[in-house]
């Protein structure tokens, strides 16, 4: 990951968009951004957004798993009151639940938002709470899609820890995404497996609980298994199902 700081004036351009007839400044085209943010580092990647939209118009979704705590990492370093959305399923592991907390005190998070499902929809929708096998698509849908969109609602912009090298849907990401109403900024799209472990080895980073008993990717507990020698880090996610992405970036939150 190298940092081009001539892009950065750039995408600061790319900022001083006229104002909106509602008033509220309108968003530059995600492609500016992206262009200008091609070649920079996720420090520059989140101080960008920063920049856009301003810290109270800007949040990170993180799932607190496995990878999490190198995006979380390098979003205190540029400022650690940016909202953190964790959208909290009712299915996930209570070690997920404690490294959250471990990571709030660790790297100083000041504005960590969990967010749960409707209990009505749960209610109706999933009353026996077996939806993740029947229909786990419908399961994401009201644990993970619904409550981030309605998390999303105050924001213009939000940023995701998603990897090009994780491969799949992921594999072509680009740093700065449209995603409908609002910005998708993806800090890491370019980079390595290599460069997330220097960010955890270089800040001492305190691994998720699971990943001593081989958990490479942490969601879920249903859907949620070790993944085997030789396998991606993903393989144990919804093993044995065609389903690869739970929603939430499959589709605008808009
Ligand atoms: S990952 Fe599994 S348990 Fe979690 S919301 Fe999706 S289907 Fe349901």
């Amino acid at each position: 990951m190298t940092s081009l700081p001539e892009q950065k004036s750039v995408a600061a351009s790319a900022m001083t968009q006229p104002a909106a007839a509602t008033g509220t400044p309108a968003l530059p085209p995600a492609a500016a951004l992206n262009d200008a943010l091609r070649d920079a580092r996720p420090a520059d990647v989140i101080a960008a957004a920063l920049r856009t939209v301003g810290r109270d118009r800007l949040a990170l979704v993180s799932s607190f798993g496995t990878e999490s705590a190198a995006l979380l990492k390098v979003m205190a370093d540029v400022d650690p009151a940016i909202p953190v959305i964790f959208l909290d399923t009712g299915w996930l592991f209570e070690e997920t639940l404690a490294y959250r907390d471990t990571l709030i005190a660790a790297l100083g998070l000041t504005d960590v938002r969990s967010i749960q499902p409707s209990e009505d929809v749960l209610k109706r929708e999933d009353p026996d709470r077996d939806l993740w096998f029947s229909d786990p698509d419908a399961c994401c849908r009201i644990r993970k899609v619904e409550p981030l969109v309605r998390a999303l609602q105050p924001f213009d912009a939000w940023i995701n820890g998603r990897k090009r090298f994780q491969g799949g849907l992921r594999a072509d990401i680009p740093f700065v995404e449209d995603d409908g109403a609002r910005l998708k900024f993806n800090p890491f799209a370019n980079a390595s497996r290599a460069d997330i472990e220097a960010i955890y080895a270089s800040a001492k980073l305190p691994p998720h609980p699971l990943v001593a008993s081989g958990f490479l990717s942490v969601g879920c507990m249903p859907c949620t298994s070790r993944a085997q020698a030789g396998e991606d880090a993903r393989a144990g996610r919804w093993r044995d199902r065609a389903k690869t992405e739970c929603g939430i970036h499959t589709m605008k939150t808009s």
